[in-house]
């Protein structure tokens, strides 16, 4: 008879303290270890991804004026970065509610977009305000989270399953979102995204705990799903989240600048307790599972596939040796660095590196220290298998590491209950 567990139980096992979770880092050590694992070894599994998120929006609402100044705010920007008044008209009442994008970019600040917004408002700095109103009234304010009466972080298509690997067949470099450098062609680069083992979805593939309502932590905070996210198909699951920007922690969250333009970064942690067989079952027990297809960069088409324990395997952070710097006349890091982490006088920031790779792929001495990896890929159309080296991660599988092993303590100090989902996710056919 098929093995199970309910909620209950695990709950009640947690309030007496002998309640067993791992990160899936946590899992897949230990089994390389030797160790042997089953279901009754298992409670809870906390998985995470800490990636760039295109679909993120910050939905606020505070004062701007008194009450009965205005009609309605027509234009309404902070730090420069274009937002949308509404949708509630309350401008009559002085407030404005507004949506701000986490890919836009800033019109007075050289190298500054939403993403950036976000972590500057959880981190408490002031933010400069500007709305035009109807009747051509104009209002300008500095203002912190604090001021914020509402401060949402919303996410349209998060935490998909895993991604692709991206190689670039062509003579000519292509600027991508999926680069920080032009990516250069031939064959000779290869940058991935997905943080593997680790994804959420990955571990639960038919959705059978993520639904609408789970209780998650975005960048740190408790949120929830709140349905499945755009395209949401088989393929490709991902979902649709709300958080409290309060509480956020700035680590797990920013912008990311590729070769063609900002992306926003976010970080999503789920709990999967371990109800059935089944549910075990589907854990990932090492990257070696998880497939990782390579995609053409140019019309996105297969060309390859490898699995994510081709690049992921006890290499997550990178490492700076400031005696190993040379002081080069012009730093090619410097400026490069997509999160803006490296300074050459203070070295990495680790709360903003996300371990991608780039200064160690850009700095000609051995200042920098990270093995990308090198993959082998039998091309389509090829006899022979290529060996194509990594030159970027845009997934932070140490960020990821972090926020599971913060879910798991959440847990165990009874500060995150688990609940059970209101109703399961929707998936839509594939439309393209
Ligand atoms: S390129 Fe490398 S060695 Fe040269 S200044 Fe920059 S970090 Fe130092
Ligand atoms: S790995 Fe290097 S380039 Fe990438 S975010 Fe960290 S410091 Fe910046």
């Amino acid at each position: 008879m098929a093995k199970k567990r309910t909620l209950k139980e695990i709950n009640s096992k947690i309030e007496k303290g002998i309640v067993r979770i791992f990160t899936v880092q946590e899992l897949i050590d230990k089994l390389e270890k030797g160790e042997k694992i089953n279901f009754e070894d298992v409670d809870v599994i906390t998985t995470a991804t800490k990636a760039l998120m295109s679909g993120i929006a910050g939905i606020f609402s505070f004062r701007l004026s008194p009450p009965k100044k205005v009609r309605k705010f027509v234009e309404v920007s902070i730090n420069g970065i274009q937002g949308f008044p509404g949708p509630c008209p309350n401008e009559f009442l002085g407030i404005i509610d507004l949506i701000l994008y986490g890919t836009a970019k800033s019109e007075t600040r050289e190298d500054y977009s939403g993403g950036m917004l976000f972590r500057d408002l959880v981190e408490g700095k002031e933010v400069n305000v500007k709305a035009k109103s109807v009747e051509g009234i104009q209002i300008e304010k500095t203002l912190t989270l604090k001021d914020f009466q509402f401060a949402r972080l919303m996410g349209t298509r998060q935490a998909i399953r895993n991604y692709f690997a991206m190689v670039n067949p062509t003579e000519k470099d292509v600027e991508t979102i999926f680069s920080v450098l032009a990516l250069k062609g031939n064959f000779s680069q290869l940058t991935f995204s997905g943080c593997g083992a680790m994804n959420p979805f990955q571990n639960d593939p038919n959705a059978e705990i993520l639904g609408i309502g789970t209780k998650i932590l975005v960048n740190g905070q408790i949120g929830y799903i709140m349905g499945p996210g755009t395209r949401n198909d088989r393929l490709k699951p991902n979902l649709q989240t709300i958080s409290d920007m309060n509480g956020m922690d700035p680590e797990f969250m920013g912008s990311f600048k590729t070769s063609y333009g900002p992306e926003s970064i976010c970080s999503i942690a789920v709990p999967i307790p371990i109800l059935n067989e089944g549910i075990w079952n589907n854990i990932v027990k090492s990257d070696h599972e998880v497939p990782l297809t390579v995609l053409n960069v140019v019309g996105r088409f297969k060309v390859g596939e490898i699995t994510y324990g081709d690049v992921w395997h006890k290499n997550f952070v990178v490492k700076f040796y400031p005696d190993k710097c040379v002081d080069c006349d012009d730093c090619p890091v410097d400026g490069k660095c997509p999160t803006r982490a490296f300074d050459l006088k203070k070295g990495i920031d680790r709360s903003r590196c996300f371990n991608c790779g780039t200064c160690y792929y850009v700095c000609p001495e051995d200042a920098f220290d990270i093995d990308l990896k090198s993959v082998k890929v039998k091309l389509k159309g090829m006899t022979n298998e290529k060996t194509i080296p990594v030159v970027l991660r845009q997934s932070d599988r140490n960020g990821a590491i972090k926020l599971a092993e913060r879910l798991k303590k959440m847990i165990l100090q009874g500060e995150f209950k688990l609940k059970e989902a209101m109703d399961p996710l929707e998936f839509y056919p594939k439309v393209f």
